[in-house]
């Protein structure tokens, strides 16, 4: 690695601008993903019926290029700068007028700050670039499960993958508290599901948070399971009984869990192993 690297602060700022381009790609991801899955549940339920396949356009994550949803103007490269742009067209499309969401500068934010927080914790390091892939894939799941309560495989099962894959030879926990982690975080869940389901006769959480907290499990081992699963209900249940009491929502509706699941992941990986410390003392 280059020797200008190796300085924690430069590191750092060289993750960030390298994460804001990342984070204006999981916008691509966040709004696409949804709909692709979609789009290929109709065509198997169409073959399945026995309908000829409808020739319909490529549709993926890079094509086809980025345009204006009101007015359909392609996305200059010079109105794709992540942050910068939407400051520049202070929110606004080039052509139409049409408001921009302050969504997209957001998520190109967090992906800068999550990457510059990864490489300063653990710097220039093979640790810190696994780091931020985990991260950027959690910020990722965070935002689709919110908008359409789904966490696609397509997503879950690489990150359960990729963090046995890290802790291999230990980049963050040894392998068997790893692999142990996987089966538990996946095991948790699925009992409080069927419990649930049991005594209440109906379904509480979907199976993707199975595996999600099985991906979990797989970077940050069995340890922190406790930590992430008490953190993510407390913060579920804050927001939920918020917005029962604000807005009137149902408490019958199902919340997402997954968005709580994915930030109490990432909060665990900045600060988690001091508190898993005090259960787990070895
Ligand atoms: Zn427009």
């Amino acid at each position: 690695m280059p020797a200008f690297l190796l300085d924690p602060a430069t590191a750092a700022i060289v993750a960030a601008v390298v994460g804001l381009c990342v984070g204006s790609f999981l916008n691509v991801v966040v709004h696409r993903l949804p709909k692709m899955m979609e789009r290929s549940w109709q065509r198997e339920c169409a073959e399945l019926a026995g309908h000829p396949p409808e020739a319909a356009p490529r549709y993926n994550l890079v094509v086809p290029r980025s345009a204006c949803p009101a007015c359909g103007h392609r996305i200059t490269a010079g109105e794709n700068i992540p942050v910068v742009s939407w400051l520049a067209l202070r929110g606004k499309c080039s052509a139409c007028g049409a408001a921009i969401s302050p969504r997209y500068p957001l998520v190109e934010l967090l992906g800068g700050v999550v990457a510059a927080g990864a490489i300063w914790k653990f710097g220039p390091t093979w640790q810190g670039i696994a780091a931020c892939a985990f991260l950027w894939a959690l910020l990722a799941l965070t935002f689709i499960d919110f908008d359409t309560q789904l966490l696609p495989d397509d997503l879950t099962l690489p990150l359960l993958w990729g963090g046995l894959l890290a802790n291999l030879y230990g980049l963050f926990v040894p392998l068997p508290e790893a692999v142990i982690g996987a089966i538990a975080g996946y095991l948790v869940l699925w009992s409080i599901y069927w419990l649930f389901k049991l005594i209440r006769g109906k379904e509480g959480m979907g199976h993707g948070d199975f595996k999600l907290l099985a991906a979990l499990g797989a970077w940050l081992g069995w340890k922190m399971l406790p930590l992430i699963v008490l953190a993510s209900s407390v913060v579920g249940a804050l927001i939920g009984i918020g917005l029962v009491v604000l807005k009137g929502r149902d408490h019958n509706v199902p919340l997402a869990f997954g968005p709580y699941l994915a930030i109490a992941g990432m909060l665990a990986l900045f600060w988690g192993a001091p508190l898993a410390k005090i259960w787990f003392p070895h």
